[in-house]
């Protein structure tokens, strides 16, 4: 994907105000329930409308989904609301069924960008398509394999293409049922500027009590969209109830989100602002880092404890010291400063352990 030469800037062509928002729920269930819904998104700002027919279930016995039968009913809902309509697609029947379906956006699952394989069996059966095709993140915080994903379909001549992030699998369980490594978002961004990026706050959150802040901290790293699971009665919804939310509450969040204006807006105060909020994002993954550290330090101070050790030990204080001097230097940090700071995380530590010890 050297420089992008064919692809389509489809997003812009949609000529939409906001950024694009596609929404629906996670799952078609029935008939009724895709017509409901999709009737209650017309007058928000999504213009496209998700359902997911096919489901990948993490473990087996849960709803799998309606299948091909689910095809027809989005056919309708497009047909009655003008709303295009977007699937997930993991195969080449898959792909097969949804094109004879006239799906407007198809996307790869998170399970699925994870697999070369699956992801090209994808691409060649989608060879030339000028539907839209965006592309999960993996399951796992490697940017290779998402970019890898990406530029498969790009080999397949596909011309309309964008990313979706939706996080990334922990095995401790964390605020965020995904965790979203924003960095890594980033990082996507900066290599490849063009390509359109849409945050999933649904799949990151796993609680609809977290989606607006999701997607407050994505508008503010400059994405170009969300895709958010809305349900008419979430709660009943035959999957991932906890973390969709209404079509009311998708059309209030649209409207209280601080949206930054791609035009208008001075092209200074807009860099400034997506470095701040890049800065913002970094700074609160180094306070998570340094209470990790502390909870290690703390564990330390119970074995310390045990065994009846003294807390400093200033051998391995100044080993510490001397291998991050060298790794900040790497990094094009001062001596002084690595010093001052190796020092303040030491002070901190002897103070959590200290507190341990004298309990
Ligand atoms: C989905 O969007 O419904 C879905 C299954 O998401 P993911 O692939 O991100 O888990
Ligand atoms: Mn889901």
């Amino acid at each position: 994907m050297k420089n992008e030469k064919h692809l389509r800037n489809w997003l812009t062509e949609m000529n939409l105000d906001h950024p694009l928002v596609i929404a629906g729920p996670c799952s078609a269930e029935t008939e009724e329930q895709v017509l409901e819904i999709a009737h209650q998104l017309k007058d928000s700002d999504a213009t496209v409308m998700r359902a997911g027919i096919w489901k990948p279930r993490t473990r087996p016995g849960n709803f799998e989904g309606v299948g091909a039968i689910g095809l027809k009913w989005l056919k309708r809902a497009k047909e009655e609301t003008g709303l295009m309509i977007a699937t997930e697609v993991a195969n080449k029947t898959h792909v097969d069924l949804a094109l004879e379906a006239d799906v407007d956006v198809l996307w790869i699952g998170a399970r699925s960008t994870v697999s070369p394989f699956i992801v090209q069996e994808i691409a060649d059966a989608l060879q030339g398509t000028d539907k839209i095709v965006l592309v999960k993140n993996p399951v796992n915080p490697d940017l290779a394999l998402w970019l890898g994903g990406v530029e498969r379909l790009y080999n397949a001549n596909i011309k309309n293409l964008g990313v979706i992030h939706r996080g990334f699998s922990t095995y401790e369980k964390i605020k965020y049922r995904n965790n979203p490594e924003w960095q890594i978002a980033i990082d996507l961004q900066n290599q490849f500027p063009d390509l359109p990026i849409l945050v999933d706050p649904s799949h990151i959150a796993g609680d609809r009590n977290l989606v607006f802040d999701i997607c407050q901290i994505a508008l503010d790293l400059n994405y170009d969209g969300m895709i958010v699971e809305t349900h008419h009665t979430p709660d009943k919804a035959w999957s991932d109830a906890a973390q969709q939310i209404t079509p009311d509450f998708l059309k209030q969040m649209t409207i209280d989100l601080r949206i930054r204006k791609k035009e208008g807006a001075e092209e200074f105060n807009k860099k400034l602002n997506v470095m701040r909020s890049k800065i913002d994002v970094i700074d609160n993954q180094l306070i998570e880092f340094l209470g990790k550290r502390m909870q290690v330090a703390d564990e330390i101070g119970e074995l310390k404890k045990e065994n009846n050790v003294a807390i400093l030990q200033p051998e391995r204080w100044n080993k510490v010291l001397h291998r991050l001097s060298i790794e900040g230097e790497k990094k094009d940090l001062s001596k002084d400063f690595v010093e001052r700071l190796t020092k303040a995380m030491h002070e901190e530590s002897i103070a959590h352990q200290h507190k341990i010890i004298s309990q």
